[in-house]
């Protein structure tokens, strides 16, 4: 415990207090004292304890630990209602991978802006980001303060044959998308004090040869950066490596010896028991996106991935981007899915957002909890809502009834992020202008790909 004589630089006092630490579930009264970015104190009010530079009042708020998305690509937007209602995945092969390499840089950057904005707003305090527009989200990181891990995708098929099932591997693209992802990694590792670190990210099991994931892992591990792809996401991607190899793809890398604890696999939606087994064995982070799945009839094996001891957290992908709507997709689909309600509860489905995640991305020792000794990355949610009557002060009441909009405030090692629901760094309104402006323009982009939208005709390609 700290101690009196020290001045805190901030207190924060709250109604309820959701430490995640395995031990309380929730604390009445309490309070969480914040010294030099770190937790000095979690537990019940102690009036006259303390001298704080800052006070914080929050009696009808809740106290948790900042959520940690553990695979996503908030600047992913634009191909938003594409593959919600379509054949099972199919859009992400046709529109987003045909359509990426069309979006302008411009509307790159405002993506990220809006994807980040999202996030924050939504409790969001570490992002573990792939993919697109890594320079705008590393801006975006920086100016609002929040904690981001960065990779770009690296790979050597051309994504405009792959849905056609062509798989010819191309040097040059191989080349051009690693020196990127190298650039790329070396640039943000380290920036704003170490809360932006970076990853390679070979985009996934099906669109790396075997080679240049050699390549990537050498890389990484040479610079000190972690690992991110994502593995049996699709029944073309699994259908493909065992034609190939006779294996699946989580075991594939494990007999390439190339898997260890410095990676994130996203989804294994189709991962085999032995793609588990050897996940858990090589001690690989698991982001598991829990609302991606369910809208195409599967889900992922949460409860094998648990029971076996993989380290398991929430991601979001990119389709919905709040942590409590995810949480309860996560518990009505496990449940489903085992015909058993015990099969996850509304404690395990917050470590999972929390804890989990942050175990994931290798910062569990770190972030993710209200513990003595760990960064103050926390959030405040409302609890004076009338959807939120009434709070018994339980995960049950938190998880299955909070939205992301009742998230107030935040903080990232102490710092404000996120204030009386107004995110620093970037302006909002300018953003959704930007977007606006360009509407039309995209709309006309995705009807190109022959995806779905009835925006008006865009002028400029007319
Ligand atoms: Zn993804």
């Amino acid at each position: 415990m700290g101690s009196p004589k020290d001045e805190l630089d901030l207190l924060l006092r709250a109604k309820w207090i959701f430490p995640v630490d395995g031990i309380s579930e929730s604390i009445q009264n309490g309070e969480v004292a914040v010294k030099d970015g770190k937790i000095v104190y979690v537990g019940t009010k102690m009036p006259d304890h303390w001298q704080a530079k800052n006070v914080v009042e929050m009696p009808s708020s809740a106290l948790l630990p900042g959520f940690v998305n553990s695979h996503c690509h908030a600047a992913s937007t634009v191909f938003r209602a594409q593959s919600e209602d379509g054949e099972g995945g199919r859009a992400l092969y046709t529109v987003a991978f045909r359509g990426e390499g069309i979006v302008e840089p411009e509307d790159w950057a405002i993506m990220a802006k809006l994807g980040v904005l999202e996030m924050a707003k939504a409790g969001i305090t570490t992002l573990n980001d792939f993919w697109y527009a890594p320079d705008d989200m590393g801006e975006a990181a920086l100016a609002t303060g929040l904690r981001m891990q960065l990779a770009t995708e690296i790979l050597d098929v051309d994504k405009n044959l792959v849905p056609d099932g062509d798989y010819t591997r191309d040097s040059s693209i191989a080349e051009r998308t690693l020196r990127n992802g190298v650039e790329v990694a070396s640039r943000w590792h380290g920036r704003n004090n170490g809360l932006i670190t970076s990853r390679l990210g070979p985009h996934a099991i099906d669109t790396v040869s075997e080679g240049l994931f050699k390549e990537c892992v050498h890389e990484a591990r040479a610079n000190g950066w972690g690992l991110h792809t994502h593995a049996a996401q699709s029944p073309q991607e699994v259908n493909y490596i065992r034609e190939k190899t006779g294996l699946g793809p989580v075991t594939w890398l494990g007999r390439l010896e190339l898997l260890g604890p410095d990676w994130v696999l996203a989804h294994l939606t189709f991962a085999d028991e032995l793609d588990l087994k050897i996940a858990f064995e090589h001690d690989v982070g698991y982001a598991h996106a829990a609302s991606i799945y369910p809208r195409r009839g599967v889900y992922p094996d949460l409860s094998g991935a648990k029971s076996k001891g993989i380290r398991t957290g929430m991601a979001s992908d990119w389709l919905l981007n709040d942590p409590f709507e995810i949480m309860r997709v996560m518990l009505s689909a496990t449940r489903l899915k085992a015909g058993d309600y015990k099969a996850l509860s509304s404690y395990e489905a917050l470590e999972l957002a929390t804890a989990g995640a942050a175990d994931v991305v290798g910062l569990g020792d770190c972030i993710g909890r209200l513990k003595v000794g760990y960064d103050a990355d926390i959030i405040a949610v409302a609890l004076d809502r009338p959807h939120m009557q009434p709070f018994y002060g339980t995960a049950t009441s938190l998880v299955w009834h909070a939205r992301a909009s009742d998230v107030t405030d935040s903080w990232v090692k102490g710092k404000p992020v996120l204030a009386k629901g107004e995110v620093d760094g970037i302006d909002e309104s300018d953003a959704l202008n930007a977007f606006a402006t360009r509407l039309n323009h995209l709309g006309e982009m995705i009807r190109g790909l022959g995806g779905i939208t009835r925006t008006d005709p865009c002028q400029c390609c007319a």
